[in-house]
Order: C-alpha cells, then sequence, then structure tokens
C-alpha cells in the first residue's frame, strides 16, 4: 500500500472527536475540492505491507490500560488502493475500532460492515458535487456518518433539502455538517462556525455541527496531527 503517513492524535471529527486515535493516511485522491486540506497526500508517499502498517499502529498505539483503541483509515481517498479491505479486516481483527474517511465517489459496500464509515457528500462549492455513489446510500447504517462540508449558504441549501429528501439522518447514526476552515495561506476563505450554527437552528435540523477540533489545538497548517 502507499502511505503518506501514520501517527498518533486526537481525533478532530464526527461522533468520535476528542479521542486519542492512529491515523492511517493513504496516498492519492482522484478528486480535486477547492478547500482540500490535505493535498500533501495526493502525490508521493512510501509503501508498506499491510503487515507493515499494522506494526507502526500496534507502536503507536500503545499496550495494556493506556493503549489506543480506535485507529482511522483516511486520505487522500482509501478507497483507491485495493488492499484497503484487507487492511481493515486485519485491524479489526486486533481488536481496533476501524474507522475510515472517504469522499463517498467509492462504493463502501466492500468493506467489511463493522468498520465505521465516515462518508461526506460533497456541496456543489467544494467543485466535486456530483460525484457521490448513490449506491452508498444503501451501504451505511446506524453506526455510520456522512458528512456534509460547508462553504457557504449554497451548501447549506443543498446539504439541508438532500438530508431530508433522501431520509439522511434516519440512514445514519449521525449527519455532520462542518463548515470549510479557512486555508491558513488564505486561498480559500472559510464559513463561520456560528452562522453554520444559526442556520441549523433556524430551520431545526436534525444534524451535527462538526468542528475540526485538531485545527484548534495545533496550528491548522500543521501535518501529522
Ligand atoms: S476527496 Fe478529500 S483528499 Fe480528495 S481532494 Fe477532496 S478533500 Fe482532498
Amino acid at each position: 500500500m502507499v502511505i503518506t503517513e501514520i501517527f498518533k492524535s486526537i481525533q478532530g471529527e464526527g461522533t468520535r472527536a476528542g479521542l486519542p486515535c492512529v491515523f492511517v493516511r493513504l496516498t492519492g485522491c482522484n478528486l480535486r475540492c477547492v478547500w482540500c486540506d490535505t493535498a500533501y497526500a495526493f502525490y508521493g508517499g512510501q509503501r508498506y505491507t499491510v503487515e507493515e502498517i499494522l506494526e507502526r499502529v500496534r507502536a503507536l498505539a500503545g499496550h495494556g490500560n493506556g493503549r489506543v483503541s480506535l485507529v482511522e483509515i483516511t486520505g487522500g481517498e482509501p478507497l483507491l488502493q485495493p488492499e484497503t479491505p484487507a487492511l481493515a479486516v486485519r485491524l479489526l481483527g486486533a481488536g481496533y475500532t476501524v474507522m475510515i474517511e472517504t469522499s463517498g465517489e467509492r462504493f463502501v459496500g466492500a468493506l467489511p460492515r463493522e468498520v465505521i464509515k465516515i462518508v461526506d457528500l460533497k456541496c456543489p462549492d467544494s467543485g466535486e458535487s456530483g460525484k457521490f455513489d448513490m449506491a452508498n446510500l444503501g451501504a451505511v447504517d446506524q453506526k455510520d456518518e456522512i458528512k456534509f462540508v460547508i462553504a457557504s449558504r449554497r451548501d447549506y441549501d443543498f446539504a439541508r433539502d438532500f438530508t431530508a429528501r433522501h431520509g439522511m439522518a434516519q440512514r445514519v447514526g449521525q449527519v455532520l455538517f462542518s463548515p470549510v476552515f479557512a486555508d491558513p495561506e488564505g486561498r480559500w476563505p472559510g464559513l463561520s462556525a456560528r452562522e453554520l450554527a444559526e442556520w441549523i437552528l433556524a430551520d431545526g435540523l436534525p444534524v451535527r455541527l462538526g468542528l475540526q477540533l485538531h485545527k484548534f489545538i495545533w496550528d491548522p497548517a500543521m501535518k501529522g496531527v
């Protein structure tokens, strides 16, 4: 497998935000979201066998009472690499709770059911809207999460309407609305979390506001956190 980085940090997003987690970031993505904050994972990387990844995860997660039990497979787009389902099987077999963060463009149904799938649904301002594989709606369940990253009122309206039209709040355990975080180098603007919170409250939506916790804890431009 081609890997950009393996590191231990705090889970920054979703319903497990705040928990210690080991991240396995796979190299390569076939999308180019305008506000992508992991473009450094598009190219390069280092070859690892599944066994070598497991060893690295084990070393970072530690042992005994203080063992980190949560592992996230992310990218880039982790479902582009054919060995990803096998990696997930091995991590589950080693006793970890396994999450995967994916763009939604690839079908998640080949992953073991026990894997917690965080599936993005790209809004218009990402520049990659319309790429979602609609078959994924039938492949997620109550332990999974659907995430809309929102850059504007137009994105919010899209996410709200999609959530209602497809009964997303019933299909998955959590629907996440996350504001785009402004690029530290000024390449794209952010959306105010307060503005998004006020839209959600005004419409009474059954969704969770998601903030990228790691960007508040560390420098927003920092890698490996
Ligand atoms: S799908 Fe994810 S990794 Fe790929 S360009 Fe979009 S935000 Fe970046």
